[in-house]
């Protein structure tokens, strides 16, 4: 069996940055502490923080010991959210990444110079969620999911309009999106610069090229990570005839795998290695002769304090 591991691929600099501080609280305080939404979309993170004593609440009325820390997941929050804890007298501490933080600023911005601002991204994802929050009117937002939504979109174009995106989008679907958006709109402004994150950037960039490489690709992510998900379906628009998107290694499909010559690996953003180190581990353990190439496109070295 072939294995062609990309690079980069799994934890990028936000997700670090995240689950530090939840491991920094835990050594500070002890448990329980409690996370608001998941800190980052991995089912093995979240299981492994609740042994820990990490409990994950979806609103701040869950909270039980209004003592004890609560945190915000890497994706943000809304303003209103913030202003909610403080009414409540929470102690909170921020977990947000410093790149969606950007986001924040950037809309808020928009906002101040008057302009109306399409948000690309999935309405119900919290990050678009805590970046919409930002706004004090939030109908100066509209919401922009795909290419119809752009197609119909409807502005007085005289405007002053505005764009900002989620942070872990399609790069390929956002720049059609955009150009859409473009001509309708011919003002529009910050348009150049998605913001899309370089982790996102690469992992996309680092699937196309292993999809030139080896035509049946396993991701390892949750799917409810927009990420991880992206990175599926561009695995299948570079050229790959399989990718699966699978949690960890007890989810592959041996049926489909055992008839394949080789296989690409790559892991979502907010995966953590030693999922991919087990899943290697297991493939070895199946076949006769596994080797393995690296297939390297970027490398990252960013880091948030
Ligand atoms: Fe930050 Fe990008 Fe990672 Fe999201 S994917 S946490 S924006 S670095």
């Amino acid at each position: 069996m072939e294995v062609f591991l990309v690079q980069p691929r799994g934890f990028c600099a936000g997700v670090r940055h995240a689950l530090e501080i939840v491991q920094k609280t835990l050594h500070n305080n002890g448990s329980p502490i409690y996370i608001r939404h998941e800190i980052v979309h991995n089912k093995h993170i979240i299981n492994d923080l609740k042994r820990q004593g990490v409990v994950f609440i979806d609103e701040l009325a869950e909270v039980a010991d209004k003592k004890r820390p609560i945190i915000f997941s890497a994706h943000g929050v809304s303003e209103e959210v913030k202003q909610q804890a403080q009414k409540m007298n929470l102690n909170t501490i921020d977990a947000t990444c410093p790149l969606v933080n950007a986001v924040h600023k950037q809309i808020r911005k928009l906002e101040q110079i008057g302009a109306e601002i399409i948000v690309i991204g999935k309405p119900t994802h919290p990050e678009i969620l805590g970046t919409v929050g930002q706004l004090k009117d939030k109908n100066k937002a509209h919401i922009v999911s795909n290419l119809q939504n752009a197609e119909q979109l409807q502005i007085e174009p005289a405007k002053k309009i505005g764009i900002v995106t989620q942070t872990t989008l399609s790069v390929d679907e956002t720049k059609e999106i955009v150009g859409c958006l473009k001509k309708k709109f011919p003002s529009l402004i910050h348009a150049s610069q998605p913001n899309i994150c370089f982790a996102t950037t690469n992992r996309q960039k680092a699937i196309q090229k292993l999809a030139e490489t080896v035509k049946n690709i396993i991701i390892i992510g949750s799917k409810n990570s927009s990420n991880s998900m992206r990175l599926k379906e561009a695995a299948l628009h570079y050229g790959a005839q399989k990718a699966w998107l699978i949690d960890d290694a007890s989810e592959v499909d041996w049926i489909e795998v055992d008839n394949c010559p080789g296989i690409g690996i790559s892991a979502g953003a907010s995966a953590p290695e030693y999922l991919v180190e087990e899943l290697i581990q297991v493939l070895q353990q199946r076949y006769d002769n596994v080797n393995i190439h690296h297939v390297i496109v970027a490398q990252e070295n960013i880091n948030f304090k």
